[in-house]
Formats: structure tokens, sequence, C-alpha cells
């Protein structure tokens, strides 16, 4: 299935349509040409070999599905999926599913890129991949979403699996997604396979096959890396003051867990809205809140402010825990933070990072920082193959020790480099990846 055409630089690559319908001609391509600029910055550095260049230019693999779904009133509509399979020398294909609005081609191509370096610059035997079908999960009930899951996943058939292609939770998607997602692929399999097909998503209910700690583990894992550079500078966590940006999976539990750690909430900004205190914020208590109304706008106690007020709160950290793009060369310029901590995929552009370089505010890059998610998903996927059972405190501890040695080396390459950290984490994951080149030869 996978194809590996690895013939020009920059190039569109072919869609493989599994279902009816590929159309993607005239699409912009301005994420994924983000994530080949970041990509050639760190191989210049490096003088990676061009054959590895060229690989990795462009996803191994890229399928389409267009799928109909019956509605609540009885009528049928129909929804494209994409899953792109970018590179698989290190493991099994690896990364989240979407399901957003914006969801195009071109924004799944980046993030399945982002996936590929984020597991080599944690060394973890997994490649990357993403998935995504662009609609807006809120305007769904949840049979509607059952169904079209379902029916997404059936359309994809075997371009997934356990030893293949291993999905996982992104934004729109979450546990219980999950979980129709096992349950529809074990029914493609036959019944004395069906065992097997739990570890072919992870990120489930714990109840369900899941990992403890995987739910709050991108957030944790944000945590982590704050604390080790917030060590590194000596700055204590319980007089840590931070904002967030996108209260869902990862902002909910980063904040969470700072949070018990005495650190300070000042302000959360969501998709509908912005709230400040300078008291502090109770995560628990505004997750509460987003679970009633649907975001964090109205929070009792706290004062709606602006997106441009959201960006000038004074804090030590700013977490963007929401979409790409949103640290521009225009909000870079009202942050008045010491750190960002990229909990999102791709939340700066190439504007916004010269901004904060030029103004002196440090960032911890995505795919180093919200790489915690993906390292409990491995954890997970062993577990479910092993027939193990980790607990809490070995989750924790496993996790802490994999950040910890990966922020160790992108500090060390940015600083005998000189370079900034978002280009070290890529100098550190395309070493990884030139060296499995090295070893194994490329077929023929
Ligand atoms: P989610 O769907 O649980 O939450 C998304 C949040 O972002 C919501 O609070 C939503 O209101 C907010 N949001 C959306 N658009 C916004 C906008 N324009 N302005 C402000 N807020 C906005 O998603 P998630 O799983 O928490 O993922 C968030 C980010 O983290 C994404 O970039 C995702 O790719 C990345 N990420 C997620 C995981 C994971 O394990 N879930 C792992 C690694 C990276």
């Amino acid at each position: 299935m996978t194809t590996t055409d690895t013939t020009t630089l920059n190039a569109t690559p072919p869609i493989k349509s599994a279902g009816s319908v590929a159309h993607h001609e005239g699409t912009p391509v301005a994420l994924f040409q983000r994530v080949q600029q970041q990509f050639e910055r760190a191989a210049e550095m490096l003088d990676l070999a061009p054959e590895v260049r060229k690989i990795l230019a462009r996803p191994a693999c890229e399928i389409s599905v267009t799928f109909p779904v019956r509605m609540d009133d009885g009528r049928f509509e129909t929804f494209t999926g994409y899953r792109v399979q970018h590179n698989n020398a290190l493991g099994p294909f690896k990364g989240g599913i979407r399901y957003h609005p914006d969801v195009s081609i071109d924004e799944v191509r980046a993030l399945a890129a982002w996936m590929t370096t984020k597991c080599a610059l944690v060394d973890i035997p997994f490649g990357g991949a993403k998935g995504g079908v662009q609609f807006d999960p809120s305007e769904l009930s949840r049979p509607e979403l059952e169904r079209l899951t379902r029916r997404f996943i059936y359309a994809l058939g075997n371009n997934i699996g356990p030893d293949y292609d291993v999905p996982a939770p992104d934004v729109g998607t979450d546990a219980r997604t999950m979980a129709w997602i096992v349950d529809t692929y074990a029914a493609t399999l036959p019944p004395q396979d069906r065992h097997r097909a739990l570890a072919v998503v992870t990120g489930k209910p714990v109840s369900a096959g899941g990992s403890v700690g995987r739910e709050k583990a991108t957030g944790q894992g944000v945590v982590d890396l704050i604390a080790l550079w917030a060590k590194d500078n000596n700055v204590s966590l319980s007089d840590l003051s931070y904002t967030v940006q996108g209260f869902g999976k990862v902002g909910f539990w980063a904040a969470h867990t700072l949070n018990k750690l005495g650190a300070t909430l000042i302000a959360v900004e969501d998709i509908t809205g912005a709230v400040r205190s300078t008291e502090g914020l109770n995560a628990d208590a505004l997750a509460e809140h987003v679970r009633q109304t649907g975001g964090v706008s109205g929070f009792p106690g706290a004062e709606a402010i602006s997106h441009t007020e959201f960006f000038e709160v004074t804090a030590d950290v700013f977490i963007p825990a929401a979409m790409e793009n949103q640290v521009t060369a225009e909000t870079a310029g009202l942050l008045n933070v010491r750190l960002v901590a990229e909990g999102a995929n791709g939340p700066t552009t190439p504007e916004g990072d010269a901004v904060l370089r030029e103004r002196g505010i440090e960032v911890l890059p995505d795919i180093l920082c919200n790489a915690g998610g993906v390292i409990v998903s491995y954890f997970e996927w062993v577990q479910n193959r092993g027939g193990a059972s980790w607990d809490a405190a070995e989750i924790d501890r496993r996790l802490q020790e994999i950040l910890a040695s990966a922020y160790q080396r992108v500090m060390s390459v940015s600083e005998t480099k000189g370079v900034d950290r978002r280009t070290a984490a890529y100098a550190v994951a395309l070493s990884r990846l030139e060296q499995v080149y090295e070893e194994r030869g490329i077929f023929p």
C-alpha cells in the first residue's frame, strides 16, 4: 500500500483515493511548505544526506475517502476524510485524527510530517501520520458522530492496523471516538483475529484497553518540559504565572497539573472568548464551566477580555494549546512572557518565531513540548500488545525520563551549534532518521 515516491522536492504528492472522490487541486500548501522549510533549515545545518531530504520532503502515502453518513433526520450527507502517512522508517505510522471545519489535505500533511519528527526526536519506534475529517463536530449529535467515525474507519479499511498505522485523538476527537474505532476495526477482521484490534488506536478509555495517564499525557508533558526549563532558569513553579490558549484536552490538563504545583493561571482563551483573573483561575472549576456551557466565556468571577488583551497579559509562560498559526508577527509582538511552551502543533508562524527571537522570548518547540501524548500512546500500544498493565507512577516516571533526555539533546545541539531550539529539535530528529536510512539502506 505504501508508496515512497521521492522525485521532486516541494512538489505536491499524489493523492490515493480509496473512496469515491479525490479533489485537492488548488488546495493551499502553506502549512506543509512551512514544515519543509523547517526540515531544510535543520538539514542544511547537518549537511543531511540528499536522499533522506528527498524522502522526507513528501509523504509516503496519502489517502482520501468520501463516504455517506445517515443523519438523525434520515438525510444522508457525504464527508471527506484524509489519512496521510508521512514516513515509517522508525516504526508503524502514528498520529491523531482531527475533526474540525478547517481540516484540509495541506494541514493533515503538515501534521503527519510533524509526527515523523516528533517520534524521531523522542526516540520511540513510530513513524508519522495524521488523519482528519472536515466538519464541525459541535454541529453533530452523538449518534451522528458515532456513525461518521465508523464509516470513516470502515472506508480506511486496512490502511490502518496495529502493526501498520495507529491513530489517536486530536482536536475534536477523544477517548470515546477511539473506542468506536476499535470496535469498527475489530468488526472488519475475521473472528479469530479480533483480539488484535485493541492496539489499532491509542487514547482509548482505560476501561476499554486504554492506558492510565494517556488522557493527561500531552498536558503533563508540557508541564514536565516547563519544569525542566524552570529548573534551568531558577524559576520556582509555585511562583510561576501563565496563560493558556485552548482549553480542551491539552490546555486543561496542562493547567490542572500546573495549578496543582502552585502556579497561577492568569488568563485563558478558547473559541468562545477570553477570560482573565489576576487572582488566578481555578482550572477544574473552569473545566466544569466549559462542560456546562461549551466554552470559557462567561466564567463567573473572571473578567472578559479581547483577543488582543489576552495576548498582552503579563505572565511567565504562554501555552498555546489550540490551533496552528496563532503566534504571528503581530501577536508575538504583543506577548509579555518569558517562555512560549507549545502545546499545540504548529502554533507559531515563521514570522512569529522571528519576532519572538528578536524580543528574547524563549520557545519550547511543539515537537518536543507536546510529545508527551505520543510517548504515552506508545506505552499504551506496548501494554496492549504485551497484555501488560502499568500503574500511574510507572507511566509518569517513564514519560519524564524520555522527555528529560529529549530536552537535554535539544538544549545541547542548540548550545553547541548556536541555533534556536526549534532548529535544534529538527536536527536531533533528522539525525535519527538519517541514521536508520544509513543502516538499512534504501530498497532495492
Ligand atoms: P481539543 O479539541 O480537545 O481542544 C481544542 C481547544 O482549542 C478548544 O478549547 C477550542 O475551543 C480551542 N480553540 C480552537 N480554535 C481556537 C481559536 N481559533 N482560538 C482559541 N481557541 C481555539 O484539542 P486538543 O486535543 O487539546 O489539541 C489542541 C492542540 O494540541 C492541537 O494543536 C493538537 O494537534 C495538539 N496536540 C494534541 C495532542 C493530544 O494528545 N490531544 C497531542 C499533541 C498535540
